[in-house]
């Protein structure tokens, strides 16, 4: 049935009438009470979300639906989906579109797949009330957010505002600023790297017709001339293997998937971003095909219907081998991961069939049956031979890998990372020779910048922001221009942005902040701890941080202000700007902060360099300015000092 353009169900069950209407995401959003746009701000209320951004427009009519609908009907049930955010959803639908009355009257659905069976299951199991404490943290993460979110960004672009006139808005938020000063700090190591030269040996043997490589017991070597004498004490020689290691390893099943394992896995073999993986999840998810996907849990319960899953999937054809051969097992027992979450199990198949799924659709669902198959599998066992050669003193070895027993790696093909090295039979005291010996001079290279899955993992390990909206809040930092690239690079105005914070009221940057408030959300979730006590704590800790904000406007205005600029700033070069840069000079140092540390890691390096090719102060200087792993901040540094000598 249809109220305008919202569509709505009505059924019968069990003799009574049912309506069945869906919302639109949030219909309502949190806006300040009262005027005027500066901060700070304290004082907020829920509305209807289009009068927050005319954007949501729709959601009106949605709200107008199941107003209309309301009257008259005596008992009310939230079927959202069972996470914080749906929780919260069915709530404030509940008591604005409806009425507080209506609370009382609201029991809880609760459901871990779209399924015929589970919906009937959880419609008979339904909650007596609404589920008060979950609701209770996903409004109180909804209040913090936007306590943090409208004082902080409204306080950078007033402070850039005042000092340049420029109209550019600029935002961070709670978990925004540590995201993106775990970028910057990645940024100031890239940028301030000096590589240091090793040497590496390349050196084969033939065995039984075969030509084998074989590694040197240093994998690194630090001096040319060390290089020189092992090319001269092995180069042509004859080795002996002095010993013949044989060991196998069990390669257990891996645990089925969590959301973050799934985005990483999607990410590493498909390369699609985690937002894109968790939309197609979430596709996969309205299609009855797989469970809830955003979970945190790497476990299957024993209440699981393992058995009847396989038998659905073993009628689609890519999986009824792997499907039958477990359905002849007498027990199936998946491996289990560490991490639970009381809400939902382990991201898994629920058997129903795909139809017409695009292609990231598919290539995700075919990664979540592959690992649900493989977590039931058997361990692989790999044989792991070293060969220890010995050539006039010096240890190299023979390395080879065989898989002698498949297990779950089958059922995870083509996903697997299995690689062979194939040795033939050696035994103690055989006699081999060199057959090619080089050496070759390498540099080291600065760390690797983060990926979209790179980034989510470090999120993940710090513990900031949830498995539903870490991907999201990495895509913010995209959007406001304050990263780019796939290989995520800082841009200038996210670089300025972050070292100013740091510099000015660095808890808004620091991971413990942001930390210990998911820390109070989940105690708030399991009702130890108040959601008012919570918020005010907040407001508590923003206090002192604004008004220190306030009172440095000027000095972090300026700081951002030509970031934001459209060009240069037009400015008398003076004796306190940084010689490379022009920013403001760092103590008694002629540079900045930027181009001091890049001195410092040029002058912590040059030791490493004299010892490894003996060359002086300048001839150093010009070597490390050609080598492309060389930091754009110590080049600029480096032809700093060249020009001016
Ligand atoms: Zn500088």
């Amino acid at each position: 049935m249809r109220n305008g353009r919202v569509q709505y169900y009505a059924a019968k069950r069990g003799g009574s009438g049912l309506l069945v209407v869906s919302a639109l995401g949030h219909l309502y959003s949190l806006t300040q009470v009262g005027g005027g746009w500066t901060y700070p701000v304290y004082e907020m209320k829920w509305v209807p979300a289009s009068q927050v951004n005319r954007a949501n427009k729709r959601v009106n009519a949605y709200i107008e639906t199941i107003s209309a609908l309301s009257k008259g009907v005596d008992r009310f049930v939230s079927a959202c989906d069972y996470d914080q955010e749906g929780s919260l959803i069915a709530y404030n639908v509940l008591r604005y579109a409806v009425g507080d009355h209506s609370l009382a009257n609201s029991r809880r659905m609760l459901y871990s797949t779209l399924t015929r069976r589970d919906l009937a299951d959880s419609w008979e199991n339904m909650e007596p009330t609404l589920d008060y404490p979950v609701i209770a943290a996903g409004k109180t993460r909804h209040e913090v957010d936007w306590l943090f979110g409208i004082n902080l960004s409204r306080a950078l672009t007033l402070a850039v505002r005042k000092t340049s006139g420029a109209k550019k808005t600029l935002s961070i938020g709670r978990v925004q600023g540590p995201t993106l000063s775990f970028v910057k700090e990645r940024e100031a190591v890239i940028r301030g790297y000096v590589p240091v030269p090793y040497w590496r040996v390349y050196v084969e043997t033939i065995v039984a017709g075969e030509t084998i490589p074989m590694e040197y017991e240093k994998k690194r070597l630090e001096r040319e001339v060390e290089a020189r004498e092992l090319a001269s004490e092995c180069r042509g020689r004859d080795g002996k293997v002095v010993d013949v290691g044989k060991r196998s390893e069990r390669l257990l099943p891996p645990p089925p998937f969590n959301l973050g394992d799934l985005q990483r896995e999607a990410y590493r073999v498909f390369k699609v971003s985690p937002t894109g993986t968790l939309r197609a999840a979430e596709k996969l998810y309205l299609g009855t095909y797989i469970s809830y996907p955003r979970t945190s849990s790497q476990r299957l319960p024993p209440t699981l219907d393992i058995r009847g899953i396989l038998e659905q999937l073993s009628e689609q054809r890519a999986y009824s081998k792997h499907a039958e051969e477990l359905l002849k097992r007498k027990s199936l027992r998946p491996r289990q991961g560490n991490k639970n979450d009381p809400a939902h199990p382990a991201i898994h198949p629920t058997g129903a069939k795909p139809r017409r799924l695009k292609e990231d659709e598919a290539n995700i669902y075919d990664l979540i049956v592959k690992r649900f198959l493989s977590c039931l599998g058997r361990p692989a066992v790999k044989e792991k031979i070293d060969a220890e050669v010995d050539v006039n003193g010096h240890s190299f070895y023979m390395r080879g890998v065989k898989t002698t027993k498949k297990g779950w790696l089958d059922a995870y093909a083509p996903y697997v990372e299995d690689k062979e090295m194939l040795l033939p039979e050696i035994e103690p005291g055989v006699v081999v020779p060199v057959t090619k010996f080089s050496t070759r001079r390498g540099y080291t290279r600065p760390p690797k910048r983060y990926n979209p899955s790179s980034l989510l993992r470090q999120m993940e390990s710090h513990e900031i922001g949830t498995k539903a909206t870490r991907a999201n809040i990495i895509d913010t930092l995209y959007r406001r221009g304050y990263l780019t690239g796939k290989r995520i690079t800082a841009t200038d105005l996210g670089l300025r942005i972050a070292e100013t914070l740091e510099g000015y009221c660095p808890s808004i940057l620091s991971v413990e902040t942001t930390r210990e408030l998911e820390a109070s959300l989940d105690e708030i979730q399991v009702g130890e701890k108040s959601p008012e006590e919570v918020v005010e704590g907040v407001k508590e800790a923003l206090t002192p941080i604004l008004a220190q904000f306030k009172e440095s406007e000027g000095e972090i205005g300026a700081a951002i202000a030509e970031a934001v600029a459209e060009g240069p700033a037009e400015e008398e070069p003076c004796l306190t700007d940084c010689r490379v840069c022009g920013r403001e000079r760092s103590g008694d140092s002629v540079y900045c902060e930027r181009h001091q540390a890049a001195y410092g890691s040029l002058e912590e390096s040059y030791p490493r360099w004299r010892r490894a090719l003996g060359l002086s102060w300048k001839e150093y200087l010009g070597k490390v300015n050609k080598i492309s792993g060389t930091g754009m901040w110590v080049k600029e540094v480096i032809n700093d000092i060249l020009s001016g000598s």
